[in-house]
């Protein structure tokens, strides 16, 4: 098991969940998305749905951050409506840069990791 590189902001993860319980109604609002801002205020969103995908709460969330004049922002987290808990970025944000697979996917099963040294 890999240990994460980066410390859990439980407390982001909890404004994505409660915005997600209680702000996300119906087919249009199914995301909810916090980011922690540079200064430490906590920005959050939901998505927006339409017909020709719509904007994700991420991105939602980065014109709102904007509007509060919060440009800089170190962490995001988005969690599903229903229970669905933390979700990872859809395919629209996971192009806003790159980040290693080990990252999307911390706990993925590595072949080589299991095997008995030939030695
Ligand atoms: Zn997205």
């Amino acid at each position: 098991m890999t240990p994460q590189a980066h410390p859990v902001d439980h407390e982001l993860v909890q404004a994505a969940a409660h915005v997600a319980r209680t702000r996300c109604r119906g087919d249009n609002h199914t995301m909810a998305a916090a980011a922690r801002a540079r200064d430490g205020r906590i920005v959050t969103a939901v998505n927006a749905y339409h017909f020709t995908g719509g904007p994700c709460a991420e991105l939602v969330l980065i014109g709102a951050a904007a509007a509060q004049g919060a440009y800089e922002r170190d962490t995001i987290v988005a969690v599903g409506d229903r229970g669905r808990g933390v979700v990872p970025p859809c395919g629209r944000c996971r192009h806003l840069r790159a980040v290693p697979i080990a990252d999307l996917l911390p706990e993925s099963y590595v072949w080589a990791d299991h095997q008995l040294d030939a030695e």
